[in-house]
């Protein structure tokens, strides 16, 4: 009989009326929804068989893209790979490129 190893989590206070404590239960479903170590492409909080990511977790990123904060800082950097790139969705304001200013220099 082995035992998965299990996520670690902590607990974080912040004003409730902050961008982020204005989405504490998306923040609180995110977490819950995240796949423990070594199984990335299962939500064992939906189930045994439950893809990752699950429509809880995607459900949860939407609410905390639209309040403007990046879902990867609640996300393990090992589990970045899986997530959709940041400027899919409504992120305005991620740099899609360089600016060109270089090329005049000289
Ligand atoms: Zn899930």
């Amino acid at each position: 009989m082995g035992t998965a190893p299990v996520r670690p989590w902590t607990c974080l206070v912040v004003a409730a009326d902050s961008p982020l404590g204005l989405v504490g239960a998306a923040v609180d479903d995110i977490t819950r929804h995240l796949p423990d170590p070594g199984v990335p492409d299962k939500c064992l909080t939906c189930g045994a068989d439950a893809y990752w990511p699950c429509r809880f977790f995607d459900d949860a990123g939407h609410v905390v893209r639209t309040a403007k904060l990046p879902v990867r800082a609640l996300v393990p950097a090992d589990l970045h790979s899986r997530l959709p790139p940041p400027d899919s969705c409504d992120a305005p304001e991620w740099p899609s490129r360089a600016p060109d200013e270089e090329k005049d220099h000289g």
